[in-house]
């Protein structure tokens, strides 16, 4: 089975303004998102979660509170009929150097050893560079949403060969609706996004259309 593996936050839920989830009553599933995972479940992929929660090693997030957050989103999960098979985070602050931290590459390895998913089949969607290249560090595609951080990683790196290949689709439900038709997952990146945003300068960061 095919593992598309998601971030958390800015792809399933809206970033809040403190910069992080600080407890349950402040998740919201970006409209459409759980409906995706759903999609995907029903698609047999594998969909597991990456998180990066900085705010618990800093001491500004319990291990409780994370967990009645993930109570939460696998409540509202269920009502839309999906469910997740493995969901990781890195607890570390920004100051300490880990291994699972994207961009660096730990935890997508875990995932790929737990589920028992070849990684080089895999999707990561996500909406930053980091995202990005870890995906690339495993050999995995990288699908960029212009939800959350999205659009200000599209803005930030664009002519960037980074981005080169990258496919921007404008949320996760979108990145599920082109990933099922495209069922190899591995050709060609499209631009089904539409094209960029008229910003009036740059190009455009989809490739390979
Ligand atoms: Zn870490």
């Amino acid at each position: 089975m095919q593992l598309v593996v998601l971030g958390r936050d800015g792809v399933i839920n809206a970033l809040p303004q403190a910069g992080f989830v600080r407890g349950p009553e402040e998740w919201q599933a970006i409209p459409g998102s759980l409906r995706a995972i759903a999609r995907l479940n029903h698609a047999r992929r594998h969909v597991a979660v990456i998180t990066h929660q900085p705010a618990l090693g800093a001491g500004r997030l319990t291990l409780d509170a994370l967990l009645r957050i993930h109570i939460r989103m696998q409540r509202e999960l269920d009502a839309e009929g999906g469910q997740v098979d493995a969901l990781l985070y890195c607890p570390h602050p920004e100051d300490v150097s880990c291994e699972c931290r994207k961009p660096q590459p730990g935890l997508l390895q875990e995932l790929g050893q737990r589920l028992g998913a070849d990684l080089r089949q895999a999707v990561v969607i996500g909406d930053t560079l980091a995202d990005i290249e870890a995906a690339r560090a495993v050999g995995a595609r990288p699908v960029l949403v212009r939800s959350g951080r999205g659009e200000h990683t599209l803005a930030a790196l664009r002519g960037d060969p980074r981005l080169k290949g990258v496919t921007a689709t404008a949320d996760l439900a979108a990145a599920v609706a082109w990933l099922l038709n495209d069922p190899s997952g591995t050709s060609a990146a499209g631009s089904p996004a539409g094209g960029s945003r008229a910003t009036g300068r740059g190009k455009k960061a989809e490739h390979g259309s």
